[in-house]
């Protein structure tokens, strides 16, 4: 009887697009192996996600929708970081940690084997444990970052440079500030290394080895846990709507257009739209970029670009306000650079459909991704001033070098042998995450 060695997993993402996306194609990943998954968030998160919870996963991966409480202080039930100003993103870390009655409700109810957590909240952990669930943590990060912050913690305080990868005096400062400021009294430093202690034997970790074999290792002599790796964890690009954008896509030469994204979260600085929108105007290639701006502030794309910008790029550029298909426009032919801010999920996809990266990293884990990926060799830099500013003839060379020039090409060809070593690795990753779940479960009962 295939139902009695159903393991029922319950999986609690952050609050991010960017998280949500990964657990979800865990959850498809696991549930080819015989698990029974529970996805619960917001409604407001799961209404961005449903559609790719298809007939096929109809009934192995069930959504659990948890309530927060209504904050004065939030847009009415915009429990989601997308959009959301980053000033109000303690607030809804606040409203979260409200709801972790609830959660326990859920608990008690659904009785799962296991919990999947993620980094942003170990009072999740701290729930599972009250019912003598096991927890894991799956972390949305790199390997990389997330060993350089725990590097740096270790060494509490010190500077002491970590293997081959650095940051530059504003990136640090950034850095530093992010990891002190606090959530219910809490430091951001504190609750990470919770999360971490309170995942039992086992931490997943969204990476491959291909990519990160060494940090993986040094994330696991600084934790004392099994780092397991669950893979890319990418969705599948399919052309088959043919929305406007993709229409526009079919009508350009392979690999002529960029794609130009700073993700779900940062919002770009009225200066930073004037430069990148320079930079687009000077290098001269097709460009889809998508702009955006918190909820609730009017502001029009025609006011906030350069005057005359949206005429003179004409049929060459195409703006989209607010949400692009990223995985859809990265796996067209027509594209060939990504100009990007160097978030996770947006360089597993890059790395995937083979499309090289312009790096435009803004803070957080980013600048250490980056560096990441340009060890790899999938990615060349936008360098910045000694303050931190971008500069439109600097993104413009790189943006030429790295779909155009000559030079570029050593690029261009390690970003597609590393799709194609994606594309031919299977599910290897997924084996090894399904034997661990296995047996932790094993050894509670
Ligand atoms: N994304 C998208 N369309 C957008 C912006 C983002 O589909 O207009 C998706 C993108 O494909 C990725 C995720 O949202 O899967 C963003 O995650 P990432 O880690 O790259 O950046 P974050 O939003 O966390 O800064």
């Amino acid at each position: 009887d295939t139902r009695q060695s159903t393991i029922k997993v319950l999986m609690l993402p952050w609050l991010a697009h960017g998280h949500i996306s990964p657990f979800l194609e865990l959850a498809k990943n696991l549930t080819n192996r015989n698990f029974h998954i529970y996805l619960c968030s917001t409604p407001i998160n799961l209404a961005s996600i449903k559609e790719r919870i298809t007939e096929k996963y109809s009934r192995s991966i069930q959504i659990v929708e948890l309530h927060l409480p209504c904050l004065p202080e939030l847009p009415a039930h915009y429990h989601t970081t997308n959009g959301l100003p980053p000033y109000l993103m303690s607030t809804l870390k606040t409203a979260f940690e409200m709801a972790s009655h609830s959660f326990d409700y859920i608990v008690k109810t659904l009785k799962p084997d296991l919990l999947i957590y993620d980094f942003n909240q170990p009072w999740a952990a701290a729930v599972a444990s009250s019912h003598n669930i096991p927890a894991v943590q799956f972390l949305t990060l790199g390997a990389a970052f997330v060993s350089f912050g725990l590097h740096i913690f270790k060494q509490s305080g010190k500077e002491f440079p970590f293997p081959e990868i650095y940051l530059h005096e504003h990136e640090g400062n950034k850095f530093r500030e992010a990891l002190h400021s606090s959530v219910n009294d809490v430091k951001e430093e504190d609750r990470f290394l919770e999360a971490m202690e309170r995942s039992c034997d086992i931490v997943l970790v969204k990476t491959f080895k291909e990519i990160e074999e060494k940090y993986i290792n040094y994330l696991s002599v600084l934790v004392q846990k099994k780092i397991v790796p669950v893979g890319p964890l990418v969705q599948d690009a399919v052309n088959d709507e043919h929305g406007e954008i993709i229409k526009w896509l079919d009508k350009k030469d392979e690999a002529s257009a960029i794609f130009v994204s700073f993700g779900s979260e940062y919002f770009l600085s009225k200066e930073e739209i004037k430069e990148v929108a320079h930079g687009l105007e000077l290098s001269n290639v097709n460009f889809i970029w998508v702009v955006r701006f918190p909820v609730g502030e009017k502001i029009k794309i025609e006011e906030a670009v350069p005057e005359g910008f949206l005429e003179r790029v004409g049929e060459r550029g195409r703006i989209l306000e607010g949400w692009a298909p990223q995985a859809k426009i990265l796996g067209h032919p027509s594209t060939g650079g990504f100009v990007s801010h160097c978030g996770w999920n947006s360089i597993m996809e890059s790395m995937k459909f083979g499309v090289p990266i312009i790096a435009m990293p803004m803070h957080i884990d980013q600048p250490v991704n980056a560096r990441m990926v340009e060890e790899v060799g999938v990615s060349m830099e936008v360098v910045r001033d000694g303050i931190g500013r971008l500069h439109r003839e600097e993104i413009a060379k790189v943006i030429r070098k790295v779909v155009v020039d000559n030079s570029g090409e050593v690029v261009r060809r390690k970003a597609r042998e590393l799709s194609e070593k994606i594309r031919l690795k299977g599910e290897e990753e997924t084996d090894g995450v399904v034997e661990e779940l296995v047996q932790l479960c094993r050894k509670k009962n």
